[in-house]
């Protein structure tokens, strides 16, 4: 274990503080936007953004952690160590770098993919009306039981896999994983209004990124894949303008989860979609790269049983209690992987991906 202490903050106080040091240390001018709750210890929440380099660069490069809560840990990382590596020193001429931190700083403190209403931010950029998900309808019961007992989670593997006997592996995970707007206390629910996250994260993009003419944006996810494996995914389909600059800048791996190819299903309501969506919507000429990197950390049925316990315990346990700890933990794992060999390859890709970015950025 002593070897692995250190490689990422064991709470979201402590990313921050890292985020925070490095980005000054960098020279950054960093906005906070404090979020009206607290975190479990009190302290304070907020999105923080650290700008470095012109004001007004036609170029920018952008990169957020903590979409989705927890998931920060990898993202936070990634963006604290670049800091620190001199990344801000290697700007091409023209381009301004924008580190936004902890987009779901509510989840992240508290150690959850969602936000503080049971949303699940990368879909809740979904403008009505809302994508219908008649197959989640026919899942909720099963995936949301009152108890969280051996026997409730042998139920609902059952009812999961009859589910999958009757309609297949794909339109189960279409049904879980895309997004719903029906069940409010159910998994990868949408929400029915922008979130305070949502908002926040607009206001930045028409500040921050609209008076831009080039923009590379980059979210990190963490806990779909292979362990270890990163992979570049697009929401844009082959031959659509921002897939293609990705293609172009990040090399053939780049995936795309409307066109099928990803290790995502072909999720509705993602803060990348609403971006590219607000890029397009003024007019103006834009060469825009925006993907995701969603790093590989345990097989799927085991993240899926740490989420419906997740929600089990903010619906109807304690989280204080030994089984709502034993849940946090199984949480942290599942979206995590505290391991050298881990955190080298996580942050070797970033660093790989970001320094492509710049090459594409310095090429237009
Ligand atoms: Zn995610």
């Amino acid at each position: 274990m002593a070897a692995t202490k250190g490689l990422f903050a064991q709470s979201y106080a402590e990313a921050r503080a890292r985020f925070l040091a490095a980005a000054d240390a960098a020279g950054a001018r960093i906005e906070s936007e404090p979020h009206p709750l607290r975190g479990p210890d009190g302290g304070t929440l907020a999105i923080d953004a650290a700008l470095i380099g012109p004001a007004d660069a036609s170029k920018l490069l952008a990169m957020t952690s903590g979409t989705h809560g927890i998931e920060g840990y990898t993202g936070s990382a990634i963006q604290s160590k670049l800091l620190k590596e001199g990344l801000a020193e290697r700007l091409p001429a023209d381009t301004a770098l924008l580190f936004i931190h902890a987009v779901n700083p509510w989840g992240f403190a508290h150690g959850r993919r969602v936000n503080e209403d049971n949303i699940d931010l990368n879909r809740n950029f979904a403008l009505p009306p809302f994508p219908e998900n008649a197959g989640y309808a026919l899942l909720h019961d099963a995936l949301v039981p009152g108890e969280w007992t051996e026997d409730t989670r042998a139920k609902s593997r059952s009812a999961q896999g009859a589910f999958i006997g009757k309609h297949g592996l794909e339109a189960f995970i279409a049904a879980l994983s895309t997004g719903q707007y029906t069940h409010p206390d159910g998994l990868f629910y949408g929400g029915q209004a922008p979130s305070w996250s949502n908002r926040v994260m607009r206001s930045i993009f028409e500040r921050e990124f609209l008076p831009r003419k080039t923009l590379a944006f980059i979210d990190i996810h963490t806990g779909l894949g292979e362990r270890g494996a990163g992979e570049v995914l697009c929401t844009e389909a082959p031959g659509h303008p921002v897939f293609e600059l990705g293609r172009k800048w990040l090399g053939p791996d780049i995936r795309s989860t409307s066109a099928g190819t990803s290790v995502s299903a072909d999720v509705r309501g993602t803060m990348k979609s609403a971006l590219i969506d607000l890029l397009a919507s003024d007019g103006n000429e834009r060469q825009t790269m925006a993907i995701s990197i969603e790093y590989g950390t345990v097989p799927q049925d085991r993240v899926g049983a740490a989420l419906q316990a997740d929600n089990w315990l903010y619906r109807h346990g304690d989280p204080e209690s030994a089984l709502g700890r034993e849940i946090a933990r199984e949480m942290r794992t599942v979206f995590l992987v505290e391991e050298a060999d881990w955190a080298e390859t996580i942050h070797e890709q970033a660093a790989r991906h970001v320094g492509n970015a710049l090459k594409g950025l310095a090429s237009t």
